[in-house]
């Protein structure tokens, strides 16, 4: 009698199941209809997206590789093997959903190619060999698998804001609280972006940095930019911060007789991040920074912490992205 309800469950469970498995993963193409309004939630078919074309920043060759092929060379290079296996999913997650939003875009930002390997322009990626060769000979099996693992493990998972896929930024080290894309690149947009804290990131070496150039360099660089610049600095007040930016970095300066934003201090001088102070001694000028890139989105490192913490891939994206999904493509 028992073998038989266990039957007639597991009969109820595949009549269930197996229409919302497919009715899941077709979600994002489908069209509501409610109202009698007929609005296409997405005009894209993930699954159309089956290559990625790489360009070669160094080289300007443009390679095309299938896509997961391509994500298993990002997450390689853009994130240490050593991390928590639910951090480096998370990173796999974002960076395909990273990637599918450029695709989409179809930006013209690079001709013929969807993406660089430019770090500082896209996103890293480094080939396999190149990647196994840098790992030492007994790691290399055990290491490529576990990125392989995870990327594999979070195939066809892409984040989402109202069924679109998001331009998931991510950095190195938030210095403990991420940034609004607005406070970095200007604009508006992107609600899912916001300002969030996260523990721990102190542990890491990308947490804080100093850098120090000669009085003499610091006005020779401002003035490059500011040709009318000048400083004296024996006033007390010469150098002082205006305004900081919700996550803590610094939003306007006022150095001598002009006032810039604090991005553009860190692009001057090359600085980690935008959070940082500034001291003087009798020949330098000496600035403590906390925190590596440009702040917007997940932090690697807080990724790394928070998976440390017992927190998942769903939960670590959810932390650095306000109110998306993730979703089945
Ligand atoms: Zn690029």
């Amino acid at each position: 009698m028992k073998r038989y309800i266990i039957y007639l469950l597991l009969f109820l469970c595949i009549c269930f199941l197996v229409p919302i498995i497919f009715t899941a993963s077709f979600r994002i193409a489908s069209v509501n209809t409610t109202n009698n309004e007929i609005t296409v939630e997405a005009t894209y078919d993930y699954k159309q997206y089956k290559k990625v074309k790489l360009l070669h920043k160094k080289t300007g060759k443009i390679e095309e590789l299938p896509f997961e092929e391509y994500i298993y060379g990002v997450v390689s290079s853009e994130m240490p093997v050593t991390y928590e296996k639910e951090a480096l999913k998370a990173q796999a997650i974002v960076a395909r959903t990273y990637t599918l939003y450029k695709i989409v875009q179809n930006s013209s930002k690079h001709k013929g190619a969807d993406i660089c390997d430019d770090s500082s322009c896209c996103q890293a990626w480094i080939s396999k060999e190149d990647r196994l060769s840098k790992w030492d000979e007994s790691l290399r099996k055990q290491n490529w698998n576990k990125i392989v693992n995870c990327v594999n493990e979070t195939q066809g998972k892409i984040i989402t804001y109202e069924n679109k896929p998001i331009n998931a930024f991510f950095h190195s080290n938030s210095g403990g609280s991420t940034e609004a894309p607005i406070n970095v690149w200007g604009g508006s947009g992107y609600p899912y972006l916001q300002s969030v804290q996260t523990s721990g990131e102190d542990a890491y070496s990308q947490y804080s940095s100093d850098a120090t150039v000669t009085k003499e360099e610091f006005e020779k660089t401002i003035k490059k930019a500011h040709s009318n610049f000048e400083i004296d600095f024996n006033d007390k007040k010469c150098i002082e911060v205006k305004e900081y930016t919700e996550g803590g970095r610094v939003k306007t300066i006022k150095i001598g007789n002009v006032e810039l934003s604090g991005v553009e201090v860190r692009t001057l001088f090359g600085l980690r991040s935008a959070n940082f102070t500034i001291e003087l001694d009798k020949n330098n000028v000496k600035f403590k920074v906390i925190g590596y890139g440009h702040g917007v989105g997940m932090s690697q490192t807080g990724a790394d912490s928070l998976a440390k913490q017992g927190q998942n891939y769903e939960q670590i994206i959810h932390h650095f992205y306000t109110n998306v999904e993730i979703q089945d493509i």
